[in-house]
């Protein structure tokens, strides 16, 4: 079958990242450390593993950024990852045995790797949590999509867990369905740390995480006022058209003035001249994790405020010195599992269904599709977005 694969090989990534410079174009060359591959059809790792036709498959930012080489060698997470592996995490699919129409939740934790009893993160339903990412029947990797032994679903077929595959109803069309995964990514960020009544939150970032976090909060919390800071232009109608009350501009400067204003407060003004507040938003949801984000985000929040980091840019220094002075708190936002809202605890994907049914509507997130054979035109319209207006782009075998 067709499927796009990683090879981890230095020469190749060397003369993709050199290439790259000159032309994106060349990470998707031949040479590339990515290819459209024939390859053997998946593997069934175990029992209860179903073979699944893919349907679609949503490309995600982190897809982009592996491709584009954009990470650090220095990543624990290289720990956790096996190669070569298929990429796709997102996915929507038909069951060969029964023909349900499914969500992938790609987490390769106990369940899927045959180990039993789970571990206790498991066992609560913290699947980002497992302790086993690296042990069973599968080699180690943090989710399908970057797993040696369990191809990803930019692919014709992938095969999964059936723990992992959740039944789509009837009436959620496809592109709505793959949605699943990233807006679960960003329930999970806001209820690390949910709207704080009578203050306003604010929404770092451009893409699917940042315009889904508007949109969910809108849907949980309708008294919160929600500012995103995004591009000008067709982002910020479309962070308007998700429900955020407020556009502000994403220089720092300008922002901190921005919210300054709305929060009818004064700046203090350091040597630096990079002006922080004491009162803001309770909350920041940076989908983006840059220096420049981290670094205003505790300038503008709320003495005792909290930000909430999904987003994962390569580090760098940053003036933390408003995170002691006013008590703020920095948590890490990482995927999903069994979630609790609204004292009712169940998987990410089932809530999501459920607000679907209530008329939350992200369809207009999906701004681009394309065949699987198109996959380097797929990856540069997704990383050229200022140029493109891509949000989120899928691919269909
Ligand atoms: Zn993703
Ligand atoms: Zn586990």
């Amino acid at each position: 079958m067709k499927a796009l694969v990683f090879h981890h090989q230095l020469a190749r990534e060397a003369a993709a990242k050199i290439g790259g410079t000159i032309d994106r174009r060349s990470f998707v060359a031949r040479f590339a450390p990515v290819s459209l591959d024939d390859i053997d059809e998946p593997q069934i790792s175990g029992p209860g593993w179903v073979l699944c036709e893919t349907v679609v498959s949503g490309f995600c930012g982190s897809d982009a950024k592996q491709i584009l080489l954009n990470g650090s060698r220095d990543n624990p997470l290289t720990a956790l990852l096996s190669f070569p592996h298929v990429l796709g995490h997102e996915a929507v699919g038909r069951r060969t045995d029964n023909g349900q129409r499914v969500v992938l939740n790609p987490w390769l934790s106990c369940a899927p790797r045959g180990i039993d009893p789970p571990c206790p993160a498991c066992q609560m339903g913290r699947y980002p949590w497992c302790r086993n990412f690296t042990g069973g029947v599968i080699p180690p990797a943090l989710h399908i999509g970057n797993c040696a032994g369990a191809a990803g679903a930019h692919a014709e077929r992938f095969a999964a867990h059936e723990g992992q595959l959740f039944g789509v109803p009837d009436d959620v069309p496809d592109e709505v369905a793959v949605l699943a995964d990233p807006v679960s990514v960003s329930l999970r960020t806001i209820l690390l740390h949910p709207p704080e009544p009578g203050l306003p939150v604010l929404v770092y970032g451009s893409g699917t995480l940042a315009f889904a976090a508007v949109a969910l909060v809108r849907h949980l919390y309708p008294d919160i006022e929600v500012w995103a800071v995004t591009r000008s232009g067709p982002r910020a109608a479309m962070a308007e058209r998700m429900g955020a009350h407020a556009v502000l501009p994403s220089d720092p400067d300008a922002l901190v003035a921005a919210v300054a204003d709305r929060m009818g407060v004064r700046t203090l003004v350091p040597w630096s001249g990079r002006e922080w507040l004491q009162d803001g938003p309770s909350v920041v949801y940076d989908t983006i994790g840059s220096i420049e984000t981290v670094e205003t985000s505790l300038r503008l929040l709320n003495t005792g405020g909290t930000l909430v980091v999904s987003g994962v840019e390569p580090p760098g220094r940053f003036e933390w010195t408003p995170l002691y002075f006013k008590e703020l708190r920095v948590i890490g936002s990482n995927a999903f599992g069994i979630e609790e809202v609204r004292g009712v605890r169940k998987h990410a994907f089932e809530h999501y269904f459920d607000w679907v049914a209530e008329g939350l509507d992200l369809s207009p997130l999906v701004t681009h599709r394309f065949r699987l054979s198109e996959w380097d035109r797929a990856l540069l319209t997704a990383s050229q977005a200022s140029k493109t207006g891509a949000i989120k782009v899928v691919l269909r075998p």
